[in-house]
């Protein structure tokens, strides 16, 4: 496995996290409105001439040193945090589409991805088209003069499925249409703007925080350029803002268009927590990554049933091997064959702690039909690869052996 990016990473994180006057750590804003001083000085704030914080949902000092790094990362003009990844995937979705609009889903989405595209949306008159990773040609022919963002994942949660990321970019390129790319498992793995996605949206609740301490989501924007897609006719509404604000445009956009009216907001509290786990991401992505590829293929050889790229009798393995060459995030799948199987599995293991969430230093794990996804119907199961007796395993810090030895004695 190649590492050498994520060198760059380490210094960039402690970095831009520390001070180097002062308090090292970065201190936390916690005011929920900022005086102005003078009117003159208010004016120029809410005339967007004076850079000083207006008001928290608008912005706040702390989750703006979380937005920098942020936006660095991914080599973005700026990112806005939110209160959670579903804040994210919400200001990124709801400031672009209005009431007419369609949205293009490809593959096995989040769940509460999958339930804001196909039921709340919906309520709003915006209609989502769901396909496979691998179906190109109907993901073309179902593009429209109404269709405003093709949205994917960088791997599927939980079907573990792999796009072809630079295909479906392109299908979006050649009609002009916004790409939005769900990156949680970092740009460490995947660097969507670099790759030529439009906008790149990140739960940092899971491995970015990295210990269950915040809630937390974040978009990163690019530039708007002189020829682009966003000037054209299909982004109409858009224009208004372009025109004024130029290359920052997007981040006006979201800020104008879902975070003064919808709320999604970060906490100052939860944007420090988040950038304490900045700093030892790269460190932490190398260990599980590494430690997610000797636990499969150890699983795997044992006789279990394991769905994880790096296997090679994995429909997407050749393309893990070549796109996805510093892993694809800290989840894979055990598929007990029951219900009951499963449970017992869960019953008995005592490295792994059960509950929702990934990304975490500790080993987790979870039942999917009994829990995440027990409000979907069979159709919907079956197109998001929900098998009766599928565990969703998410890899921590711990020794490798340990995890293997207590999974091989749970399984059994
Ligand atoms: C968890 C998750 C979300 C939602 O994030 P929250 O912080 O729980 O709101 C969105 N997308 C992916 C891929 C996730 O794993």
């Amino acid at each position: 496995m190649i590492m050498s990016q994520f060198e760059e990473y380490c210094t960039k994180f402690v970095q831009a996290v520390g001070n180097k006057e002062g308090a090292v750590s970065p201190s936390i804003v916690n005011s929920a409105s900022f005086a102005y001083g003078t009117p003159q000085i208010a004016e120029g704030i809410f005339e967007g001439n004076v850079k000083k914080p207006l008001y928290s949902r608008m912005g706040n000092p702390t989750s703006a040193r979380l937005e920098s790094t942020m936006a660095q990362m991914d080599g973005g003009i700026g990112a806005v945090v939110t209160s959670s990844g579903m804040g994210a995937v919400s200001l990124a979705v709801m400031s672009i589409v209005s009431a007419g609009d369609e949205i293009i889903s490809i593959g096995g989405l989040f769940g509460g991805t999958y339930a804001l595209f196909s039921e709340t949306l919906s309520r709003f008159g915006v209609q989502t088209h769901f396909f496979d990773v691998d179906a190109l040609q109907d993901i073309e022919a179902a593009i429209n003069e109404k269709t405003k963002i093709i949205f994917l994942e960088s791997v599927g949660n939980p079907n573990m499925k792999l796009p072809d990321i630079q295909a479906i970019i392109d299908i979006a390129n050649r009609y002009g249409i916004a790409t939005m790319l769900d990156n949680t498992i970092t740009p460490l793995s995947i660097k969507p703007l670099k790759l030529g996605i439009d906008i790149a949206i990140y739960s940092t609740t899971k491995i970015i925080s990295g210990n269950a301490s915040a809630l937390g989501g974040c978009v990163v924007y690019r530039a708007i350029q002189d020829e682009d897609k966003f000037r054209s006719s299909r982004y109409q509404d858009l224009h208004k803002i372009i025109q004024k604000m130029g290359k920052g445009a997007l981040i006006a956009i979201a800020k104008k268009r879902a975070m003064r009216d919808f709320g999604m907001s970060a906490n100052a509290h939860a944007s420090y927590q988040t950038m304490l786990g900045l700093e030892t991401l790269p460190l932490r992505v190398e260990r599980i990554t590494q430690t997610v590829e000797s636990v499969v293929k150890e699983l795997d050889k044992q006789g279990l049933s394991i769905n994880h790229p790096a296997l090679h009798q994995h429909p997407h393995h050749q393309r893990y091997l070549k796109d996805f060459q510093n892993g694809c995030g800290t989840l894979f799948t055990i598929d007990m064959g029951s219900k009951e199987k499963a449970f017992e599995f869960l019953n008995t293991t005592k490295i792994a702690t059960l509950t929702a969430n990934i990304g975490d230093s500790r080993t987790l794990a979870l039942h999917m039909a009994s829990t995440i996804y027990r409000d979907f119907d069979e159709d919907t199961m079956d197109f998001l690869g929900i098998t009766p007796g599928l565990i969703r395993i998410s890899i921590g810090l711990e020794n490798p052996q340990d995890i293997i030895k207590d999974f091989l004695a749970s399984a059994r």
